[in-house]
């Protein structure tokens, strides 16, 4: 976003004649922007390709139940997030921006391959169910339009019809009901070959381990291109994030294109192409790059023990991925001890960090800053709490939303064509890339006018947003057709709502941070900020398993119950976040003052 300048926050000196990257410039902008757009925008391709795939994947090919599946892609999601406060310090200290992105971006395309390989050469998992001790075959007819599952009993073919109250009738060919199964007593499974989900495992964990590297240094040298003072920074940032979201758009309009007309392995595969042409961009940067985000003076050259170090984490994460699936449901109504008890590791590691590193650094900021500087953490603390609101509920794009397209939504475009479940993740990107600009010159004006919402005001909107889209879902449930599916465009709407929120607090976040922090501990800052994030992704996939629903083979037993179950959840999370947007909105005027005029 351009500052402009107001009566109590003076013009930044122009110092665009003496900012040596601005020699020659790309729309307006240091030269060496254009570089780290392309190579961001191939890695973001990359990576929203895959997570375009991904919760399918899991439900669809290796029929993980909704627990596991919403579950795992939560834990991944989180580390994803995770790992960038490892990937920043190291750089910092030892490799240099550009070397970590480099070797970033090889371990990501390493992972996407991996996936890749693996479903190409292993096997779409069979479904099987058991009832009373005994295991049945089950087959689905995908060629028929409901995807019919039928459990295989002898000679017999039974249609398994999931009820509204939980039982299951298996229905035989003739029409009569051959039997009546009591909730829960038929449990469904699929069959899969340990090796390759080993195989999607270990990619899995290349994919967040590349991450850390990649992801937070290319931004850092982003901000490396604009001296101190240079105004163009947080405009450059914008056009930064354009890229981000363009990479975006085509990937998850193409990999499950992929996907669906070839196989799983070729949508992995492209994803993992586009990632080597990010390497292949900032390798052979042809000198652009040249005196940026090179590694600290004076230091001794490490890398070759941090890139061992790197792999050898590997299994540190594949081993808390695994911890993670075999974690045991929680029990209703046991409690909130029991229950922290009962987290999987990485649930520990992170809201223990979360819970106690909050309070740490402000009884810190207490004891060494002044009283301002104390209100000012205390501010950027309490927006980063509500952050984690935001992403969890926007993060239900890649996770129970996916599902609910797959499931619940009438996939048709005017009747002209239909999209899949996972192109549906496009329209978030799409709406960014049509919106940014528009709110770019929208908050300008506003400015202009003495008008722009401050920062918490800006949160409390994104907040209330990410609301009223599920809300807007909710509302238009109720028109859904015969076999309970929601027509498309209330989806987009939802996602046009979701986009127009993070344009208030994604871009505008990462620069407050910097705004607000005692300056000492600004990189430690912009870690909390990042591991706000991968709470709120593993607290995401929580949410997301509220919304499960019973599936075989893929297929849900009853859609209305599923649709049912969609809407309940999504009416609760829409009414809890505008329930908190509204409370960040009050807090907005305590806060503005405890800012002391940052914006
Ligand atoms: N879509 C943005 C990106 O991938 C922001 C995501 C986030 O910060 N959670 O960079």
């Amino acid at each position: 976003m351009v500052d402009t300048p107001t009566a109590d926050s003076p013009a930044e000196p122009d110092i665009t004649h003496i900012n040596p990257a601005s020699e020659k410039t790309w729309f307006g902008h240091p030269r060496q922007l254009a570089r780290l757009f392309t190579t961001e925008m191939w890695e973001r391709f990359g990576y929203y390709g895959m997570r375009a795939l991904l919760t399918l994947y899991l439900a669809n090919y290796f029929l993980f139940s909704d627990r596991t599946t919403n579950g795992l892609y939560g834990g991944f999601t989180a580390l994803v997030y995770l790992t960038p406060l490892v990937g920043g310090l190291l750089a910092d200290r030892y490799l240099g921006s550009k070397r970590s992105v480099k070797f970033g971006a090889i371990i990501m395309s390493l992972g996407y391959l991996t996936l890749s390989i693996g479903a190409g050469l292993g096997q779409e998992a069979k479904p099987f169910a058991t009832m009373e001790g005994t295991r049945y075959e089950v087959v689905v007819d995908k060629a028929s339009p409901t995807k019919q599952q039928y459990l295989v009993d002898g000679a017999s073919r039974l249609a398994i019809k999931g009820q509204e109250d939980g039982t299951v009738q298996l229905v035989a060919a003739d029409g009569s009901i051959a039997k009546t199964v009591a909730k829960g007593v038929l449990e469904f499974d699929g069959e899969r070959n340990p090796l390759f989900t080993m195989i999607l495992l270990v990619g899995l964990s290349m994919v967040t381990m590349g991450n850390g590297f990649f992801k937070p240094n290319i931004s850092t040298m982003v901000g490396s291109l604009y001296a101190q003072g240079d105004r163009r920074r947080d405009a450059g940032f914008t056009i930064f994030y354009m890229g981000i979201n363009l990479g975006s758009l085509f990937s998850q309009l193409l990999c499950p294109f992929l996907q669906e007309a070839v196989g799983w392995w070729a949508g992995f595969g492209l994803a993992a192409a586009g990632m080597l042409f990010s390497w292949a961009l900032i390798q052979f940067d042809g000198g652009r790059l040249d005196g940026y985000g090179e590694p600290p003076a004076g230091q001794p050259d490490r890398s070759m023990i941090i890139y061992i170090g790197a792999l050898v984490a590997v299994p540190v994460i594949l081993f808390l991925f695994n911890n993670l699936m075999n974690a045991p449901a929680p029990v209703e109504g046991a409690g909130f001890i029991p229950y922290l008890v009962a987290l999987p590791l990485m649930g520990k590691l992170l809201f223990g960090t979360f819970l106690i590193g909050i309070p740490a650094i402000l009884i810190w900021s207490a004891m060494v800053g002044t009283k301002t500087e104390l209100q000012m953490m205390l501010a950027a603390m309490v927006l980063i709490v509500f952050n984690v609101f935001f992403w969890t509920l926007f993060e239900q794009a890649g996770s129970s939303l996916t599902l609910f397209a797959d499931r619940n939504t009438d996939l048709s475009v005017f009747g002209w064509f239909t999209i899949t479940a996972g192109q549906t993740q496009f329209f978030n990107a799409f709406f960014i890339v049509a919106l940014a600009p528009v709110m770019s010159i929208l908050w300008t004006s506003m400015a202009k006018n003495g008008i722009e919402p401050t920062i918490p005001v800006k949160f409390s909107i994104a907040l209330a947003g990410v609301g009223l889209g599920f809300l807007f879902l909710v509302w238009g449930s109720q028109f859904a057709d015969a076999g309970f599916k929601v027509g498309i465009w209330w989806l987009a709407g939802l996602y046009l709502i979701h986009s127009v929120a993070e344009l208030c607090i994604s871009p505008v976040g990462l620069s407050m941070i910097t705004k607000l922090s005692i300056a000492r501990i600004v990189g430690m800052m912009m870690g909390v900020w990042f591991l706000s994030i991968s709470c709120a992704q593993y607290v995401a996939g929580v949410v997301a398993q509220f919304a499960s629903v019973e599936t075989v083979g893929g297929q849900v037993t009853n859609p209305a119950v599923a649709l049912q179950t969609y809407v309940a959840v999504f009416w609760n999370i829409g009414l809890i976040a505008i329930g908190a947007g509204l409370v960040l909105f009050l807090l907005s005027f305590p806060l503005k003052y405890w800012m002391h005029g940052v914006k």
